[in-house]
């Protein structure tokens, strides 16, 4: 049975370099319909920050988390689909940094912000290039990532 989570707090972090062409309202749908990656969360949850990693290598990130977790007590942190996947998006080859980064700061990460990352993960499945959808360092691991 999934676990429904009540009242947190969350933030969206995206990619400095797309966010020229893409407005986010994918990421901004997805969370208020409760969709994908936020599925799990109840009607108090509260999205707190929609901010970008600052550009090359994520500069902002620390500062950007420090600060929104001081403000509202920031419970866990969604990296965007254009941080993770590597079409049409730019390829970061900084994400692996960025994520671990923020757990350092005690914030909880989850993979994925909209549909566009449920696709990529359903398409490495078939491939066979991982085994289930919830193995974080199985998804992301591989020369192609990083
Ligand atoms: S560090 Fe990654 S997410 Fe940030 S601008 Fe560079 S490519 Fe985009």
């Amino acid at each position: 049975m999934t676990e429904v989570k009540t009242g947190k707090k969350i933030a969206i972090v995206r990619c400095e370099r797309t966010q020229e062409s893409c407005p986010g309202t994918s990421c901004l749908s997805s969370f208020q319909e409760r969709k994908y990656t936020f599925k799990e969360y109840d009607e108090n949850a509260m999205l707190v920050g929609f901010f970008s990693c600052g550009g090359c290598p994520g500069r902002r990130i620390f500062r950007l988390i420090r600060s929104i977790k001081e403000e509202t007590g920031l419970d866990v942190v969604h990296v965007a689909s254009c941080i993770l996947k590597e079409e049409p998006f730019p390829k970061c080859l900084h994400k692996k940094d960025i994520i671990e980064s923020m757990k350092k700061m005690g914030i909880e990460v989850i993979l994925g912000s909209d549909d566009k990352w449920e696709i990529e993960k359903r398409i490495k499945k078939e491939r066979g290039e991982i085994t289930q959808f919830d193995d974080d360092e199985e998804i992301l691991k591989g020369s192609s990532h990083w």
